[in-house]
């Protein structure tokens, strides 16, 4: 936690960055260890750009679940995201702002929240079949 990690995903990044100069498509798959993307490099590999872990991705029924799962996150974070234009609006409507950063760091802890739901999911699957 903290600068230190700031500065782990800005390498991160630019490793991402640089894959895909090299010709490496972004997958949607994450690594489980460290929840960026994984990507697959021109010679077929899927390999994590952060710890440079290899998977191998199996298509399967799981895969099925987890993309309903998936829809139900979005709907989640698509329901979030409404809420937080609603509040915001409702604030600016009322000139209160006192309460303006409570209620955004509410909104975005909550979208946190689901961006980490999303990222176990992935894990499980690519635990699973790697
Ligand atoms: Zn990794």
């Amino acid at each position: 936690m903290g600068e230190g990690t700031r500065e782990r995903e800005d390498a991160v990044v630019k490793k991402m960055a640089s894959m895909l100069k090299s010709g490496a498509a972004m997958l949607e798959q994450l690594c489980p260890r460290c929840g960026v993307p994984l990507f697959r490099t021109k010679s077929g590999e899927v390999v994590c750009p952060s710890c440079g872990q290899r998977f191998i991705i199996v298509r399967s029924d799981e895969e099925e679940l987890e993309v309903r799962g998936n829809i139900v996150l979005q709907e989640l974070e698509q329901a979030a995201v409404n809420k937080l234009v609603q509040v915001v609006s409702s604030l600016m409507s009322t000139r209160d702002y006192s309460e303006t950063s409570e209620v955004l760091n509410t909104a975005l802890n909550l979208l946190r929240v689901i961006e980490y739901a999303r990222r176990i999911r992935r894990g499980v699957e690519i635990g699973k079949t790697g």
